[in-house]
């Protein structure tokens, strides 16, 4: 993540990496890619990290043995095992606490120092790299995101989900027969309530298949890991209008039934929300 650029000097004009002192984004340092993604398992982890490599001397031995001693405590199993998970992903702690990179040269302790290039990535990719919503969707879209967005674990788990966020807004933009701006949305309104409702579907959807790899989103754009078709365990279910929400929240449907009860959740966000944007 790339938490010294701001929107003027980064290449894309919405910056999502890092956004306040308890929001910021580590998906693509493989935040998510643990044996136990659960926000306080997470947390924990995190600062148990910046507490140790409080204490590692900042040489290229020191950050290796640091790198050693994470690994051989925290389980290296992982649900998209190709998808590195970087080690040096910590909690930035200052007015908030937010996750960040411990190498980065403004972490604490490193003194101007970037000890970027001792990552698997390189210090260039760690620099440079933009995940694809980032640099695909439209400006007006992650302004939503960055409006709406009140904590680093949500944040983070929505950024990457361009097909996800894709197929929620064109679906909100046709119900109100408009682009939606940025006055629509603000922290605290009910508009970006509805939004982070939405977001948090990904955290307790009832409909994941199983063998899903649960919240971890696989964004790269090099063909592993893709997401399946809608599953259908028996014949007859329909195909929804919702098809694509569904399959980016990894769905199987045991029943028609369940697809009722599927897209009733997603009416109960975007009927509301049309009511609003469409009232003003
Ligand atoms: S996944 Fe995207 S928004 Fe998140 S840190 Fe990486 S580039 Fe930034
Ligand atoms: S070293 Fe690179 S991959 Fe690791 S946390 Fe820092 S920015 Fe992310």
């Amino acid at each position: 993540m790339k938490e010294n650029l701001t929107p003027d000097a980064a290449t894309h004009t919405v910056y999502l990496c890092q956004l306040g002192p308890i929001v910021s984004c580590g998906a693509c340092c493989g935040l998510y890619n643990v044996a136990d993604p659960d926000p306080r398992a997470l947390e924990a982890m995190l600062r148990r990290r910046t507490r140790w490599f409080a204490d590692a001397p900042r040489t290229v031995a020191g950050i290796d043995a640091f790198k050693a001693r994470v690994e051989s405590i925290e389980p290296q199993t992982r649900p998209l095992p190709d998808f590195h998970h970087c080690p040096y992903l910590g909690m930035i702690e200052d007015t908030g606490r937010r996750v960040g990179c411990l190498l980065h040269p403004l972490a604490t302790g490193n003194h101007g120092l970037d000890w970027r290039g001792l990552s698997y990535y390189g210090g260039m990719a760690c620099r440079t790299y933009f995940c694809p919503s980032v640099r695909h969707l439209p400006a007006r879209w992650l302004t939503v995101v960055r409006q709406s967005m009140d904590h680093w674990y949500l944040h983070g788990l929505i950024v990457t989900e361009r097909k996800l966020l894709t197929a929620f807004f064109e679906e909100l933009e046709n119900r109100i027969g408009r682009p939606v701006n940025e006055s629509d949305f603000s922290e605290g309104n009910v508009t970006s309530l509805l939004f982070s409702t939405f977001a948090a579907l990904k955290l307790n959807w009832p409909f994941r298949r199983n063998g899903s790899p649960g919240v971890c989103n696989y964004f790269f754009e090099d063909g592993q890991y893709l997401r399946s078709a809608v599953g259908r365990i028996v014949d007859g279910i329909p195909i929804s209008p919702f098809e694509t929400i569904f399959q980016e929240l990894d769905s199987s449907f045991s029943s028609t039934g369940d697809v009722d009860e599927a897209e009733e959740r997603l009416e109960t966000i975007f009927k509301p929300l049309t009511r609003v944007l469409k009232n003003g």
